[in-house]
């Protein structure tokens, strides 16, 4: 049985991608944010499911920011595959934490690099790298050769990993890949972003708990996927002859004010009446033109988004109006 090690396992990407593993028949042993303890809700399925946790499942409370509490896990679980998701991943906190930001997913990667590199047998690395990297780029879509330019934070802090990946890849000989990930979206996307942020509110508005909703910049374009299928690319990516980088986006923009819309739309809803914009919300610098071309991906892993932007959104805003009826 292959045995996969994945940080950041309890978020959007890492439980879709346990799944996916576990699917695969993996062990998968996974590193959760030790202050995300008692809060796992995006695992729970599969940890109260006996015939995989704890026997093909293994979580490890752990820090990035803690080199000894990730090596323990790592040298004991001795993957063949390392699948690097954990950052401090919202773009908008990363102007308000920047030193935070750039320890974690900055240097963390570059330990958790360190630790693999020195491991008796290297694995093979994933690292998921952001369409942020490449800032206001003079290009658009953009690809694997688009300079890094990132104008937030984060991007910056993403964009070190990125450069530390690709060093490892040749000074160091490592199979070390980026999948340079455009936004993609679930229902497992976390309340701080915009697409979650609305769907949530959609539902709270048609349930009559919520009267107005508030946002920033409702022109703000993102190239949005699903979570699902960008998992899927991490995946191929380390499956290949080859280690390379890879984007993977779905090549489309869509406005702030698209993703409003068409839950609303689920929703039964008309959001003209209830959407306000504010100044506060809008963000400090923004990539413009941030849309991807993942041909290479489609070349030689034959991957393709197969849930196109409305299908991600009604099915976030269905979750969340069957969560509210649920939890009452
Ligand atoms: P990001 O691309 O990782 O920053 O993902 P987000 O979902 O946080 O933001 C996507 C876009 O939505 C950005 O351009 C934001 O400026 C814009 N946006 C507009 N209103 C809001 C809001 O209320 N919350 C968030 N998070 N983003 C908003």
């Amino acid at each position: 049985m292959k045995r996969a090690f994945v940080t950041g396992v309890e978020g959007q990407d890492g439980s879709y991608l346990a799944e996916l593993l576990l699917e695969k028949r993996y062990e998968v042993h996974g590193l959760v944010y030790r202050e995300n303890r008692s809060n796992i809700p995006n695992l729970g399925h599969l940890v109260g499911n006996r015939d995989i946790y704890p026997k093909r499942l293994f979580l490890y409370f752990a820090d990035l920011d803690d080199a000894d509490s990730v090596r323990g896990p790592l040298e004991k679980s001795a993957p063949a595959e390392v699948y690097h998701l954990a950052s401090q991943s919202h773009v908008g906190q990363s102007f308000d934490k920047v030193e935070e930001t750039c320890r974690i997913t900055a240097l963390g990667t570059l330990r958790l690099l360190e630790m693999v590199r020195r491991l008796p047998n290297p694995p093979r690395f994933f690292h998921a790298s952001s369409s942020e990297i490449f800032g206001n780029a003079d290009q658009a879509p953009q690809d694997e050769t688009t300079p890094v330019a990132p104008v937030t934070p984060y991007g910056c802090a993403k964009a070190f990993g990125t450069q530390m990946v690709r060093v490892y890849r040749k000074t160091f000989g490592m199979f070390a890949v980026n999948g340079i990930c455009y936004n993609h979206e679930s229902p497992r996307r976390g309340l701080n972003f915009v697409t979650r942020k609305i769907c949530h509110a959609t539902a709270a508005i048609k349930a009559g708990r919520q009267r107005e909703l508030i946002l920033g910049d409702l022109g703000a374009q993102r190239d949005w996927g699903h979570a699902r299928d960008y998992v899927r690319g991490m995946w191929l990516t380390l499956q290949q002859g080859e280690p390379e980088d890879f984007v993977f986006a779905t090549g489309r923009l869509h406005r702030v004010q698209d993703v409003v819309r068409i839950a609303f739309e689920t929703a039964g809803l008309d959001w003209h009446q209830c959407v306000r914009q504010e100044r506060q919300l809008f963000r400090p610098a923004e990539p413009c033109q941030a849309v991807g071309n993942a041909a290479k991906a489609k070349r030689l892993l034959h991957w393709q988004p197969e849930i196109t932007f409305e299908q991600t959104i009604a099915e976030m805003t269905r979750a969340e109006i069957t969560a509210l009826n649920t939890t009452g």
